[in-house]
C-alpha cells in the first residue's frame, strides 16, 4: 500500500538494538530520534519505527537526494506488511480497531486519546508552583469526560462508546514528541486520526471555508493587547491576517506574548470571519490552545 501521507514525524536511530530482541522500551531508552531531513547514511538499516518498531527506509534515497523533489519522509518496509501499525495509512477513515475491546485497551495504554471536550478553566496554582512556568507544575490528572460515541470499527457504520478525557493543548505541545504519534479523536469529530495527520495548516482557510473545528499549527506574527482580550495574530498565505482572540490572563500563564511572535502555537477551534477576507478564532477555553516549544518545531507537518 502507498503511503503517501507522512505520517512518520521522526524515526528512532539506534546502532546497538535490533528488531526481534530487544524490546520498544529498550529501544526508545537507546535511541535518538531522527527527522527524515537529518538521516544519514550511517543510520541506513538502523532506524526504526517509533510505534511498531519495524525497521524504516528514508525515501527518497540519498543517492537520489538531488534529483527528487519528493520530500524526504520514512516509509515502512514491505517484509513487515503484516504487522499492524497506526502510522501506515489506513484504507479508509478512521478502521483501525477490530472491536470495542481493542479500542479500550487502546486507550489504557495511551495509544489511543477520545477528547470529549478542551479544559475551561486553569487548574489552581498552590504557593509552590506560582514561580514555575506553566510547562514546569506538577501533572494534574486529566478530568473524565461522558462516554463519547465513535466510529472506529473495521465494519462500515459500527459505533463504539469509549470513554473520554477534557484535555488541554498545552499539555499536548509539552510532550509533543510522545503525542504527535498517538491516535486522536478530537471534538466535535468521530473520527480517529494520528495527531500528525490532524494538524492542519493555515494554508488551508479559504474564503467560504466551513464552520467544522480543526486543530491548526501556525506561527505567530503579530501580538496585540486590548482592554478585555488578546489578539494573537498568525501566518496565513492566502489571506491578509488570521487573528486569534484570547484572554489576557491566560496568555499570561501560557507565556504568550509579543516575544513569543516567530514561535508556532497549536489552537483548535472553528473560523469566523471579519469582512470577506480575515478569518478569526475565539479561543475562549483555557484548554483550546498552547505554545509549541521551539524544540519540536522540525516534528510539525511540512506545509
Ligand atoms: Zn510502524
Amino acid at each position: 500500500m502507498e503511503e503517501n501521507k507522512h505520517l512518520i514525524a521522526f524515526a528512532l536511530h539506534s546502532n546497538s538494538w535490533v528488531y526481534g530482541i530487544g524490546s520498544k522500551e529498550q529501544l526508545e531508552a537507546q535511541s535518538i530520534q531522527v527527522v527524515p531531513e537529518d538521516f544519514t547514511a550511517e543510520m541506513k538499516g538502523r532506524v526504526y519505527c517509533p510505534v511498531c518498531t519495524t525497521p524504516l527506509s528514508r525515501t527518497p534515497d540519498l543517492k537520489n537526494i538531488t534529483t527528487n523533489a519528493v520530500t524526504a519522509h520514512y516509509k515502512h518496509k514491505p517484509s513487515f506488511s503484516h504487522i499492524n501499525c497506526r502510522l501506515k495509512v489506513q484504507k479508509k477513515q478512521g478502521q483501525l480497531f477490530k472491536n470495542e475491546e481493542e479500542a479500550k485497551k487502546a486507550i489504557e495504554n495511551e495509544e489511543l486519546v477520545v477528547v470529549s471536550s478542551w479544559q475551561l478553566a486553569p487548574p489552581e496554582i498552590s504557593d509552590e508552583d506560582e514561580e514555575l512556568k506553566e510547562y514546569e507544575r506538577t501533572p494534574i490528572e486529566d478530568e473524565n469526560g461522558p462516554e463519547t460515541e465513535v466510529a472506529i470499527g473495521r465494519h462500515n457504520g459500527e459505533e463504539f462508546k469509549l470513554p473520554s478525557k477534557i484535555k488541554n493543548i498545552g499539555a499536548l505541545c509539552k510532550d509533543f514528541d510522545k503525542n504527535i504519534h498517538r491516535a486522536y479523536i478530537l471534538p466535535e469529530s468521530r473520527y480517529m486520526k494520528v495527531l500528525k495527520d490532524a494538524l492542519n495548516p493555515t494554508s488551508i482557510v479559504v474564503d467560504g471555508f466551513d464552520k467544522l473545528p480543526r486543530l491548526f499549527f501556525a506561527k505567530i506574527s503579530n501580538y496585540k493587547r486590548l482592554t478585555h482580550r488578546n489578539i494573537i495574530y498568525v501566518e496565513t498565505p492566502n489571506l491578509q491576517e488570521f487573528k486569534l482572540y484570547t484572554y489576557p490572563n491566560f496568555d499570561e500563564r501560557k507565556h504568550i506574548d509579543s516575544t513569543k511572535i516567530g514561535r508556532y502555537i497549536l489552537f483548535h477551534s472553528d473560523i469566523e470571519w471579519e469582512g470577506n477576507d480575515i478569518p478569526k478564532s475565539f479561543l475562549n477555553a483555557w484548554g483550546q490552545y498552547g505554545l509549541l516549544p521551539e524544540k519540536y518545531e522540525k516534528y510539525l507537518p511540512k506545509k
